[in-house]
């Protein structure tokens, strides 16, 4: 269930392409190398949510790999056919939007670019109302390293995702829906697929936190615009460095991201941690506000 639109430049509106047979040249980079970059938002209504932001993230990902970046002027119309697509044939229901970008097929110099609109997983609303249980897991490098060493691409979202998967998998595997990777000097990063957010209440005064960008985390949409909204609405805001007894004592912490949106952490660890369903439902509300 899941529609196709390549940008292309004979097609001003975009190529509409079959989903259910073979598009992709097997020599293109993205595939043989993961050497592209993409993006993941949430369509509501046939209106993809904080298109400029998941654009400009987008094109500082592609500039991180040296890749040339379609303008928003050739996204915009594919993107609209897609949704108008997907509402076509599957009706009116949210939409999971993804845009790629690869370096293209193998020695073309010209890359791949294309929208994907497929359905929101059922996993996504069953999170926000069940909660996660989250392992800590090692990411194996420190919270200084992504200043040192460019070429790792530390903060920017490639097509190289098979170590995330994997950390989902393992926790999986040991009895935990989701991971908080840690950094090698005991710091709190990130989710695989989310950015960790937690609130602190302390005589009436409400804050919120979320780890550094400058640890080498991906900057997330979903919890840039929560920090906005939840400003308007008289929380304090404050930036890492975190350590993960920090978590442990918060009053509330959660894994936040486009699709998924905001979904309450209930152990780390196998542990137990404090679950405000208040919080979580003041949070949510902010979030449902982010167009
Ligand atoms: N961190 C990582 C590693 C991600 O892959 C994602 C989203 O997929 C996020 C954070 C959350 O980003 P956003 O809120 O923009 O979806």
């Amino acid at each position: 269930m899941s529609v196709l639109v390549f940008l292309d430049p004979a097609f001003p509106s975009g190529r509409v392409a079959d989903a259910s047979v073979p598009q992709l040249l097997a020599t293109d980079l993205g595939a043989t190398r993961g050497d592209g970059v993409f993006e993941s938002m949430l369509a509501v209504d046939g209106h993809p949510r904080k298109l400029a932001s998941h654009l400009s993230r987008m094109a500082g990902s592609a500039s991180a790999l040296g890749l040339e970046f379609p303008s928003a002027d050739t996204w915009e119309p594919a993107i609209g056919t897609a949704l108008a697509e997907f509402t076509r044939k599957y009706g009116d229901q949210q939409a999971v939007v993804k845009l790629l970008l690869t370096r293209g097929p193998e020695g073309a110099d010209r890359p791949t670019a294309w929208v994907q609109a497929s359905p929101v997983p059922a996993s996504a609303a069953e999170q926000r109302q069940t909660g996660l249980d989250v392992l800590l897991l090692e990411r194996g490098y420190d919270s200084t390293l992504a200043e040192r060493a460019p070429w790792l691409l530390l903060g920017s979202k490639t097509l190289s995702y098979a170590v995330n998967m994997a950390a989902i998998r393992y926790a999986r595997e040991h009895g935990a829906d989701d991971v908080i990777f840690t950094s090698s000097d005991g710091l709190v990063l990130e989710g695989p697929t989310s950015t960790v957010v937690l609130a602190e209440v302390k005589d009436g005064v409400k804050t919120l936190l979320t780890p550094e960008l400058e640890s080498g985390i991906l900057p997330g949409t979903t919890q840039s615009a929560l920090f906005d909204a939840a400003a308007k609405s008289g929380w304090q805001l404050g930036y890492g460095p975190l350590r993960p007894e920090r978590l442990r004592q918060a009053d509330g912490v959660w894994l936040v991201s486009s699709i998924r949106l905001l979904a309450p952490v209930k152990s780390i660890d196998g542990n137990a941690i404090p679950v405000s369903p208040e919080l979580t439902a003041e949070l949510a509300a902010l979030v449902e506000t982010v167009l």
